[in-house]
């Protein structure tokens, strides 16, 4: 059975001051709650200060990126060490708006996720076609592609820290959802490839998040389906009633 995982991507939101603000209202809402993994995944600077708000709770932390490096001269990056430092357990890795506006390709998200695994972090690997891959009935070759790439070389029992995330780029931000049968079928398209790759026991643990304009209305269809395994949500995890009501839709 697969824990569902509901994790919160504030991107580059968030003042110190504003993270406790919205991090008071996550404990008050979601402290105790253990049937869903919730994850808050806040910018760098807020890491330190969301991280003692919520040692003794039941919610996790994540982070946005990491380096692939272990540490030295490279300016502007973050290492695995700083990280767990902080308590990080989660790391999203190969978000599209990464792959994007830096350039980050399937080989240098394969070399994170390969040190986040290394490191004992957990990556949540980032997947999904653009509306012209979609439109020209290319969201199977695309997806795949950056499945296969950006998870080469893990082994099966390396997999059971991974966490991959379908976010159709159509959909972040934008306020489209996938439907939740597009979704479905993509989840399970994924999850096969997973199976050829590394077999068919890892695929089956494998926690597969939909992303991209999850809301407490449209949650708990999305999470009805059998391989939807939670959700990564971008704007409304700004929110703490809006991200407490889908990690409770997960429940
Ligand atoms: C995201 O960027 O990962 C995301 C899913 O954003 P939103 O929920 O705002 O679509």
């Amino acid at each position: 059975m697969r824990k569902k995982i509901i994790a919160g991507n504030w991107k580059m939101n968030k003042t110190i001051e504003e993270a406790v603000a919205l991090v008071e209202g996550l404990k008050l809402e979601l402290a105790d709650c253990v049937e869903v993994e919730a994850v808050v995944c806040p910018p760098f600077t807020a890491l330190k200060t969301v991280s003692d708000l919520i040692a003794d709770t039941q919610i996790k932390l994540g982070c946005q990126n990491m380096s692939s490096e272990d540490d030295g001269a490279y300016t502007g990056e973050v290492s695995h060490t700083m990280l767990k430092e902080l308590f990080v357990k989660y790391v999203i890795l190969g978000h599209s708006e990464r792959r994007e506006y830096y350039k980050e390709t399937d080989f240098w998200v394969n070399k994170k996720v390969k040190k986040a695994l290394e490191k004992n972090l957990r990556p949540i690997v980032c997947v999904g076609e653009k509306l012209e891959d979609r439109e020209a009935g290319n969201t199977e070759a695309v997806v795949e592609a950056q499945v296969r790439g950006s998870l080469a070389d893990i082994t099966a029992a390396q997999f059971e820290d991974v966490v991959v995330a379908y976010e159709p780029v159509w959909a972040i931000g934008t306020g489209k959802t996938a439907t939740s049968e597009q979704a479905q079928d993509v989840h399970a398209f994924i999850r096969g490839i997973i199976a050829d790759m590394v077999g068919q026991e890892a695929a089956d643990g494998l926690r597969i998040q939909y992303g991209g304009s999850m809301k407490p209305a449209n949650a708990k269809e999305l999470l009805s389906q059998p391989d939807i395994d939670g959700g990564l949500i971008g704007g409304a995890a700004l929110d703490a009633a809006s991200f407490a009501g889908i990690v409770n839709a997960g429940k």
